[in-house]
């Protein structure tokens, strides 16, 4: 029963094999994709991709590294988007201040708006924050002061405050094969102060594969080994930390299971 519940499969990497990645996932025992939009062509791109196959949802969102395409049409095509049958949230959407791609006022802007619309419609987010846990907690709780605020912090990064910050408003956190990687120990740190019934499972694929496949293109099936890692670093069955994530992931995007 395993979940990637944060790929990428629309990404032009899987134009060649996208229906081998797929059936390759499928075979691998995961249940549940869910495939992140990353600017409004790869939203528009991730919803049609839900639509071909049962298993797969989808979010809509604008990466802040691609904040600064966005405009008053791209904000009502999001608006439109939500409303179709597999979409289950909003993302990936926050802030990235390591590459720093958009300009920091245009990726807070664009942060906010889509945090109104998603809540407004009652939608989980997905959360992209990299060195900017300052700004995001800020923000955050500027949102959750106006009702419930659900969603999950991707890709989990930062340090003890954040990742305390962030479960203290409710939010899961969803780690990636990165925490297989010899240096990550501080992520493996973050794996165990983290109670499982707040943690998703993710690839980020095509990105971040797993330690011994490092330089590949990453995909889905590959969920596994963070599976693994987790099962070894909290002491808990494999099969009980699939179904427990895999629940938590249906919990938080209201996917019937
Ligand atoms: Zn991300
Ligand atoms: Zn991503």
């Amino acid at each position: 029963m395993l979940s990637d519940t944060h790929c990428h499969l629309d990404f032009p990497d899987y134009d060649k094999d996208r229906l081998e990645v797929i059936q390759r996932a499928r075979d691998s025992g995961i249940k549940l994709i869910i495939n992140v939009g990353s600017d409004i062509e790869h939203s528009i791109a991730a919803v049609s991709l839900a639509d071909e196959f049962d298993f797969i949802y989808a979010c809509v969102g604008i990466h802040p590294h691609d904040a600064k395409t966005y405009s008053e049409d791209t904000l009502s095509q999001l608006k439109e988007l939500i409303k179709k049958p597999k979409v289950v949230g909003m993302g990936e959407i926050g802030l990235d201040y390591f590459r720093n791609l958009s300009p920091k006022d245009v990726q807070i802007d664009l942060f906010n708006k889509i945090l109104s619309m998603a809540r407004e419609s009652n939608l989980p987010v997905v959360i992209h924050s990299r060195q900017a846990q300052i700004d995001t907690i800020k923000i955050l709780k500027d949102h959750a002061q106006g009702g419930l605020l659900t969603g999950v912090v991707h890709c989990f990064s930062g340090d003890e405050l954040f990742l305390k910050e962030c479960l203290e408003l409710g939010l899961n956190i969803s780690f990636t094969c990165n925490i297989t990687y010899k240096k990550a120990s501080n992520l493996r740190e973050f794996v165990k102060l983290c109670p499982v019934e707040k943690i998703l499972l993710e690839t980020d694929s095509p990105f971040l594969p797993p330690e011994g496949k490092r330089g590949t293109r990453n995909e889905p099936g590959n969920v596994s080994f963070l599976a693994k890692a987790i099962s070894e670093i909290k002491n808990i069955d494999y099969e009980m930390v699939n179904r427990i994530t895999f629940e938590n992931a249906c919990r938080l995007f209201s996917i019937s299971s």
